[in-house]
């Protein structure tokens, strides 16, 4: 690195513009007192894609704006490779999902704390939620409404989402009009993080306003290649920015956010990590923390799919000129229609395993059926079921694979490696037929396109979710906050061992929440921003 420019020092430097990243941008900013370089691997966010939620189809698999991961072979999905893919821009994984608002269930939160994580219980997270919504229902016990993420119902109906909603209240499953309210059991719509019908990812809702603050630097195509240290403490960042190397140095601290894959990536790679693994790769050792990397946690998705009697779904919009120019005139001049809703419509939460006190598993309903999420939809009506656990016990791993940075890690999920992990698959698919079965569904579905009437059987049933299980894109808990041999960051996001440096993205979580992650990582990171903040006035003790 010695031919690298070196930059002006920055108070704190953030690695990733993601969902995490963007809202530490702004709130490290907020008082002017501090400056902060926040370095964006991707480019900026300014494809019109990304900002009209059925726009997930053209990201989803677009190398500029995507890593297109793979995981290695898996064991349990008969050694597929499985896609992963993360978002690579300004706004990170936030500029390219599914949008769905779902905060997950009070037990996980409290679970964290009992873990030892103090300040991370139900009460120690809720101010924080309430904090970042801007919610269209306004403001109430259950939601904010002056904070920066708009939040939005849907603000249609769909004969097939109340179909569904029928189907489950015939199965004794309440309707719930709010995933994020009192329970989260039940069947409804979800919200949306959506704003008059475009995304509201955190790139516009924090990074943009901040951006006309003189303390905020943004470099796009900036991407972060090692951690400078002197000792255990870390000084500044190497990094690659057009193919030139730079190095850049911090007064205060560097946070990490490069979400899930990349945080313990690049600790790795700055010789953090498990000893033996970096010494592997010839790294020499900066801090011996094993936990790096291990605990990795994901949802499986098994998703079902439907031929539908009736052609109303978006397979059928878009299967025509006519049907495309339709729905294109539904958005530009009312912002309604498939355009402004994106995939999925609504989700149920249940219990399916009798051991469960809490809902189990969330179905993600979606008016269009395709090969592969985000794929060409087919030319018949379909729609899609997709179940998936909610607290899997598998774990996995992210592993460097060389000490080239611009080489994407080992990522080894090992879904389906646990018998609860597996009977839980085989009880979610159970009860998606039993759902489509109802007699609030008779008049609206036709046959099961997939898995299909010729797979009945417990072992066939597995055998299904292991040949066509894939990712619902919620990798968490690769440098997992907590206080035991495996933990990388203590509970106020400090990487253990070393001084200087935090991590702050969905990688620090200890076990997964109970339903989509973008939420909480909004959450995480409004609280990392109060407690960083505290700790540089010296006001936490
Ligand atoms: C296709 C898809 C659909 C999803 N759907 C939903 C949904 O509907 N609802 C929901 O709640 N959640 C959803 N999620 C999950 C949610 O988006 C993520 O949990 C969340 O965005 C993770 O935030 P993060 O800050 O941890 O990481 P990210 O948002 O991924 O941010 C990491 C950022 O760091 C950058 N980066 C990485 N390495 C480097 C480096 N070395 N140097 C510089 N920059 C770097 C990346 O380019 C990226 O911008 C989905 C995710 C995907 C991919």
């Amino acid at each position: 690195m010695e031919d690298s420019q070196v930059g002006k020092v920055h108070d704190y430097i953030v690695i990733g513009a993601g969902s995490a990243g963007c809202v530490l941008a702004n709130r490290l900013t907020e008082s002017g007192k501090y400056s902060v370089l926040l370095l964006e691997a991707g480019p900026p966010d300014n494809y019109p894609w990304i900002h009209i939620p059925i726009g997930y189809g053209k990201t989803m698999f677009n190398p500029r704006y995507n890593w297109m991961f793979n995981t290695e072979p898996e064991a349990g999905l008969n050694q597929r490779r499985i896609y992963w893919p993360r978002g690579r821009c300004l706004g990170g994984s936030g500029s390219i999902n599914g949008l769905i608002y779902v905060r997950g269930q009070a037990e996980d939160y409290d679970h964290w704390q009992s873990l030892g994580n103090h300040g991370w219980s139900w009460q120690g997270v809720l101010p924080y939620f309430l904090k970042f919504e801007k919610n269209s229902r306004g403001a109430s016990e259950y939601h904010g409404a002056e904070g920066a993420l708009y939040c939005s119902d849907i603000g249609e109906r769909h004969e097939l989402m109340e179909g569904i909603i029928g189907a489950g209240s015939e199965l004794g499953i309440t309707r719930n009009d709010d995933f994020n309210g009192a329970s989260q059991e039940g069947v409804g719509y979800y919200q949306l993080f959506t704003q008059h019908g475009r995304r509201c990812s955190t790139s516009v809702a924090y990074l943009r306003p901040a951006r006309k603050r003189r303390n905020l630097t943004v470099e796009t195509h900036a991407q972060a290649t090692r951690l400078i240290a002197k000792g255990s403490q870390i000084q500044g960042v190497c990094y690659v920015q057009n193919g030139v190397k730079k190095q850049v140095l911090c007064g205060k601290e560097v946070i990490l956010a490069a979400g899930a894959v990349q945080s313990p990536q690049l600790l790795q790679l700055s010789g953090i990590g498990n000893a033996a693994l970096l010494q592997a790769h010839d790294i020499p050792v900066l801090k011996d923390l094993p936990g790096v990397g291990e605990n990795l946690q994901d949802y499986l998705q098994l998703r079902l799919m439907y031929k539908v009697k009736k052609a109303i779904t978006t397979n059928d919009d878009l299967r025509t000129l006519a049907g495309k120019m339709r729905i294109g005139l539904k958005y530009l001049f009312k912002r309604r229609g498939p355009l402004a809703i994106g995939i999925n419509q609504g989700g149920l939460f249940t219990r399916v395993l009798p051991e469960s006190r809490t809902p189990d598993i969330q179905f993600h309903f979606a008016t269009l059926s395709a090969d592969a999420a985000g794929g060409a939809p087919h030319l018949w009506p379909g729609c899609t079921f997709s179940v998936c656990q909610l607290r899997p016990q598998s774990r996995g791993s992210i592993h460097i694979k060389s000490r080239d940075a611009l080489q994407a890690p080992a990522i080894q999920a090992n879904y389906l490696s646990t018998p609860t992990d597996q009977r839980c698959a085989v009880a979610g698919i159970k009860f998606a037929r039993q759902l489509a079965s109802q007699p609030a569904l008779h008049g609206l579905l036709d046959s099961e396109h997939l898995p299909g009437a010729a797979v009945a059987t417990d072992d066939e049933l597995l055998e299904f979710a292991r040949a066509y299980g894939a990712t619902i894109f919620h990798p968490v808990g690769t440098c997992k906050m907590g206080s035991d041999p495996m933990a990388v960051v203590d509970a106020r996001l400090r990487v253990h061992g070393v001084e200087g440096l935090r991590v702050v993205d969905a990688s620090v979580m200890p076990t997964l929440t109970s339903g989509n992650t973008h939420a909480p990582v909004v959450m995480i990171a409004e609280k990392a921003a109060d407690m960083i903040l505290q700790d540089a006035t010296g006001k936490y003790l």
